[in-house]
């Protein structure tokens, strides 16, 4: 009778989302890097995200419509 490992590897790594920086094109994993983002612009299918360094950079500001940015949670 053959044997058989049958394939479990949900690791759990499933509903892990990553964004690139719009600015610097890094990679941003949500829940390990802080997001920021601008609603009005996402909504509008601008990739408006932005890692924390370019946030504060930009003062918490949106460069494309001046809206403050909100943190991604
Ligand atoms: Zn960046
Ligand atoms: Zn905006």
């Amino acid at each position: 009778m053959p044997m058989f490992m049958i394939g479990v590897n949900a690791k759990g790594h499933r509903g892990w989302y990553t964004y690139r920086c719009d600015i610097c094109n890094r990679k941003l994993s949500v829940g390990d890097d802080p997001i920021y983002y601008c609603q009005k612009c996402v909504n509008s299918n601008t990739n408006a995200r932005f890692c924390l360094a370019d946030a504060r950079r930009l003062h918490f500001r949106c460069p494309y419509c001046g809206s403050e940015l909100t943190l991604y949670h």
